[in-house]
């Protein structure tokens, strides 16, 4: 498979595509063409790693079987399910898949610890003998999953940069406590959207690049504008769809929905590229919190960056620049690059732009946004905890929220995506049910206590973990701190 830039340029391998992380031209890899793999290939496998190996082989210049070794090594005792993305029926209509059974407690597991085998192997076709220096923006789970992810691998070097006061106390404690000879985590002062703008200016910058060039490094990104992030995404929706027919809940070629809480736009774009290879999809539910700028894109087709940022309890998804909503314009516009370029200056020009209403229609075909507050987010984790004994993280209960309001039009069972553990974001959470305390490990104790769910021994081990990384920073500094970690 060969990949090309949203906004023009040469194809190039998918070795390329994934150590380079970002084109030349600015613009995000995108595969040439969407494969398709048969549904007898895949739809009686209950095995993750190999349905995975299954679905990402036809994206990759690699044989299967070699595949299936890396997506063995990637899926393993590492998570704390055997089924990976265990599937839990909460009625008759909907059920939720839980993607946060990984090392870091979010499903920024399912794609990292997969991309650090892809990266290795991309290195050893392309990458000319250099190691590569990955940089990752975070609004809080990125970063820890890619310091577990790449912790000590040989050839790689990963820098993190999180806003210091945009993410969860545990998130934050996670990253900063990051033991690896390879890993340096950095706070910057300013939001998600500032850090992942900065790092993207370094990624743009020719003079810093060959500074890093000349000690033996060359940049790449672990952040999902790599393609080597979304891939491995897109084979939990097929995982979705095959428990659903092997349990009976739906058969062979049934549509079904996925409702995604979204930020970035990757986890649901995953689900996007799946539909287009063929999975039987029928609505996409792109969930938003306060920050809606992707709720009135879809409902109004016109993207509109200028507006408050608000903090929330789903930080996550605190994002006002949706990265990866170029790959979806790249298709709204029939893959014409030069439309897609002129969208994206007009977006860091004027910060924002409108879609044609043919482009708004065909989106409007397969999505549906809507988004929730911060007192529906908590009322949401509460009822569902009453109803079912279900208990939520933040972000999960903003889908929850916006997929109860949009089931009373559709009844098409529906898998919603559950992507952090509720423990990753305690205080918020024991919210639902009291008055949380300043304390982060008391409400963490409390929390387990209340709703009698086990708090996860990565978390009960923040507590006497030693902070290794306190180093904090203006967004003007972050070239001078890429540098100077090497
Ligand atoms: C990253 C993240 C999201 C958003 O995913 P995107 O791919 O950025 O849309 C949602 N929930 C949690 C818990 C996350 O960590």
């Amino acid at each position: 498979m060969q990949y090309i830039s949203t906004r023009g340029g040469e194809p190039v391998s998918a070795a390329e595509a994934i150590v380079r992380g970002i084109s030349p031209s600015g613009g995000l890899f995108v595969p040439q063409e969407f494969p398709s793999v048969p549904m007898q290939n895949w739809v009686n496998q209950n095995n993750y790693p190999t349905l995975a190996a299954t679905i990402m082989q036809p994206y990759l210049d690699m044989p299967e079987e070699q595949l299936l070794e890396l997506t063995k090594s990637a899926y393993s005792n590492k998570f704390d399910d055997p089924n990976i993305a265990p599937i839990v029926k909460l009625d008759e209509k909907e059920c939720i898949m839980e993607l946060f059974h990984g090392p870091t407690l979010a499903f920024k597991d399912m794609a990292l610890q997969m991309l650090p085998y892809l990266m290795r192997h991309s290195l050893a076709e392309v990458g000319g003998g250099k190691q590569v220096y990955i940089l990752v923006a975070t609004s809080g789970d990125t970063g820890k999953a890619a310091l577990e992810g790449f912790c000590d691998v040989p050839g790689t070097a990963v820098h993190v940069f999180y806003p210091h006061e945009g993410v969860s106390r545990a998130q934050l404690l996670q990253m900063v406590t990051q033991q690896g000879k390879n890993v340096y985590v950095s706070g910057v002062h300013g939001n998600f959207d500032d850090a992942q703008t900065a790092v993207k200016c370094i990624f743009a910058n020719a003079s810093l690049n060959q500074q890093i060039n000349e000690a033996g490094f060359s940049l790449s990104s672990a952040n999902s504008i790599n393609f080597g992030r979304l891939l491995p995404q897109i084979a939990y929706y097929y995982s979705a769809y095959a428990k659903l027919v092997q349990d009976g809940s739906i058969k062979q070629g049934d549509k079904i929905n996925f409702c995604v809480p979204t930020g970035n736009f990757g986890n649901i774009l995953a689900g996007y590229y799946a539909l287009r290879m063929g999975l039987p999809i029928k609505k996409l539910i792109c969930a938003s919190n306060r920050n809606n700028v992707l709720t009135g894109f879809f409902q109004d087709g016109v993207y509109n960056a200028r507006r408050p940022f608000y903090k929330s309890m789903s930080c996550s998804i605190d994002i006002l620049v949706s990265s990866n909503l170029e790959r979806l314009l790249f298709e709204a516009a029939n893959r014409d690059a030069s439309q897609v370029s002129s969208w994206m200056q007009a977006l860091s020009g004027d910060g924002s732009y409108r879609i044609s209403d043919d482009a708004k229609k065909t989106l409007g075909n397969v999505f549906y946004a809507d988004w929730c507050d911060e007192q529906q987010t908590l009322d949401t984790i509460r009822k569902y905890f009453d109803k079912y004994g279900y208990l939520m993280d933040p972000h999960t209960a903003v889908a929850q929220t916006v997929f109860e309001r949009y089931r009373a039009q559709d009844d098409t069972p529906t898998v919603l995506l559950s992507t952090a553990h509720p423990f990753k974001f305690a205080s918020d959470v024991l919210g639902a049910f009291e008055k949380a305390q300043e304390d982060e490990f008391e409400n963490v104790a409390r929390l387990s206590k209340i709703t009698g769910v086990k708090i996860p021994d990565s978390i009960a081990a923040l507590e006497n973990s030693p902070v290794i990384h306190d180093f904090v920073c203006d967004l003007a500094d972050m070239p001078k701190r890429v540098l100077d970690v090497l």
